[in-house]
């Protein structure tokens, strides 16, 4: 390049807006540091879900020389449609692609994106400043690691590369200005010890930590962002667990000391398995959402476990995590995959029920992808299934899960989502499933064949069209006790949702209500008027009163608190 200094857009394509990529600021943050000439770099941010040319526009009005892209397995579509239309609109400019989704198949990626010039492979703050040395023609471009490219000959190839330590930190009052209130992420360590056959992580990534006082000095940064939430993507939060327990004492001390806002939440992904009496010690004394923990149990089964290269001691590790949920201070997510080695439906069912009997906030049902670069794309022999070529190349079929079972997996992960990874009817799913003892795989899947239909016959579903389904459909199930499943999916529908309508199903007229609501102001009134919703519960032995004044949200299950009196308490 001729220029004395060029002009560089590192694009970032998030799947939502909530979400903010961190790799570019990650490149520029490489460029400030590295560099021996100090080009004008510019961010550019967008998102899967608008049109390719808005995100296009803002593109070509930095009128770049050269174009980064970061990609990955929910944004390569969205590129793929992008790129024709950047060579068109700026053919001079020079297009690299990075991220994991070309890492590890460049040459498929330079030929398939034959827009792009160069794939830079692996970590790219260093590699990403040499390549611009070079650009300036102070380096060559065959010297930068991971730089792959066309050539005259063929192509020229060069492995994903890996920083020996962390990398500068991103966070710049550029960064803090466009973040807007959005989730921030943060990265206190990168790599994995671990070596998952479905993650890329797994591929014998070294597990770097930033210092102490830098990690914290960072999570302050964006804690007092105007995020609400802080997202932690270090791959295996605990995998150092003293480091992980300093963490942890450090934010909760600045929760007591009132230096981060109240309600904030950092989000972490953690190993069940490694969690041990001083982590469970401060998390019980964390302040309630102060936490929210991660953790991806992906099977049940530990041989099938062993099989895709994790060893974990599964009775361990569900006393741990009964342990951690049962505290009530921190929300706890747990992650199943669906299409690991040896796990058929029978086999899988099995699990979703032991994992749901620990009670999770949200119990997650992947299914599993094959993603470039991972051990089981890579050896298909010892990972036989078919699988979508195209992303997020999810798997179909195994030898042990035909695709008929995948299909009754999805039907039963739409009502998992659309109900208890919502906060909906919780006290209706535990009746059902702990004292009714219905399956709660069976259960869900039952719930998500009614929710599709509905959804094919109206379309996206309000929340009364949803309850009403849900209430016909489990009427089947608990034979006489219809009472008592009325008053409590009314008690779930106030504690979750600030609303003082109700759907057919739930409405009871009582001629009584006029005066059980003025007796209630008179001896509970309300706080600054808050909205009350009030109802009749008649299933007892005697016919209660249920109130929930809307104020007072529970930071970790999300519900609204709950009073109940006897009618004759009241009138
Ligand atoms: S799945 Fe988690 S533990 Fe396993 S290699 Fe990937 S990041 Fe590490």
């Amino acid at each position: 390049m001729n220029k004395l200094t060029v002009k560089v857009a590192l694009v970032g394509i998030s799947s939502q807006f909530v979400h903010s990529s961190l790799a570019p600021w990650c490149l520029k943050a490489g460029l400030n540091a590295y560099a021996r000439v100090q080009d004008e770099a510019v961010v550019v941010e967008g998102t899967v879900n608008e049109p390719e040319q808005k995100l296009l526009e803002r593109i070509a009005a930095q009128r770049p020389d050269v174009v980064g892209i970061a990609c990955y397995i929910w944004n390569i579509a969205f590129v793929s449609r992008l790129l024709p239309l950047l060579k068109k609109e700026l053919p001079d400019s020079i297009i690299i692609l990075g991220g994991p989704e070309v890492s590890h198949r460049a040459q498929d990626a330079l030929d398939s994106y034959p827009e792009a010039d160069y794939v830079l492979c692996g970590e790219g703050e260093k590699p990403f400043a040499q390549f611009m040395d070079a650009l300036h023609g102070l380096d060559s471009m065959e010297e930068v690691p991971g730089l792959c490219f066309k050539t005259a000959e063929g192509y020229h190839l060069s492995p994903p590369f890996q920083h020996e330590d962390m990398q500068p930190t991103p966070y710049t009052e550029a960064y803090f200005n466009q973040l807007n209130g959005r989730i921030a992420y943060l990265e206190t360590s990168r790599g994995c010890p671990y070596s998952c056959a479905f993650c890329l992580s797994g591929r014998g990534e070294k597990l770097r930590q930033v210092p102490l006082e830098r990690a914290y000095q960072e999570l302050l940064l964006l804690a007092n962002s105007g995020a609400r939430t802080v997202k932690l993507v270090d791959r295996t939060f605990n995998a150092d667990r003293k480091r992980a327990c300093e963490i942890l004492r450090f934010l909760i001390e600045q929760a007591e000391n009132n230096t981060i806002p109240q309600g904030l939440t950092f989000h972490f992904e953690i190993a069940g398995d490694l969690l041990d009496e001083e982590t469970l010690n401060l998390v019980e004394k964390s302040p309630k959402g102060l936490f929210q923990f991660e953790i991806g149990l992906q099977s049940m089964d530990e041989a099938t476990l062993r099989l895709v290269r994790r060893r974990t001691d599964m009775g361990y590790l569900k006393a741990r995590v009964t342990q951690l949920i049962g505290l009530g201070t921190a929300q706890v997510h747990l992650d199943l995959i669906a299409g690991l080695p040896q796990e058929g439906l029978r086999e899988f069912i099995k699990g979703f029920d032991e994992a749901y009997a620990l009670r999770p906030h949200a119990l997650q049902l992947g299914f599993l992808k094959l993603i470039h670069g991972s051990a089981m794309r890579e050896e298909p022999e010892a990972y036989p299934c078919t699988f979508d070529r195209e992303p997020p190349y999810q798997v179909r079929s195994t030898p042990w899960l035909s695709e008929a079972d995948f299909k009754v997996l999805q039907t039963a992960e739409h009502a998992l989502d659309k109900v208890h990874n919502a906060g909906r009817f919780q006290l209706t799913l535990r009746w059902l499933t702990e004292e009714l003892r219905v399956q709660p795989f069976d259960l869900f899947y039952q719930l998500g064949q009614v929710i599709l239909t509905l959804e094919e016959e109206k379309g996206r579903l309000s929340l009364e069209q949803l309850t009403q389904g849900l209430y016909e459909a489990l009427l089947h199930l608990v034979g006489e006790k219809e009472a008592l499943l009325r008053d409590l999916m009314l008690l779930d529908r106030f504690a979750s949702t600030q609303t003082t309508v109700l759907p057919d199903c739930l409405k009871r007229k009582d001629k009584r209500a006029f005066v059980v609501k003025r007796a209630l102001d008179r001896l509970h009134p309300r706080n600054n008027d808050a909205m009350r919703a009030v109802g009749f519960l008649y299933a007892g032995e005697e016919e209660q009163v249920v109130w929930c004044d809307y104020e007072g949200q529970d930071p970790v299950t999300g519900l609204y608190p709950l009073n109940v009196a006897g009618v004759t308490d009241l009138i």
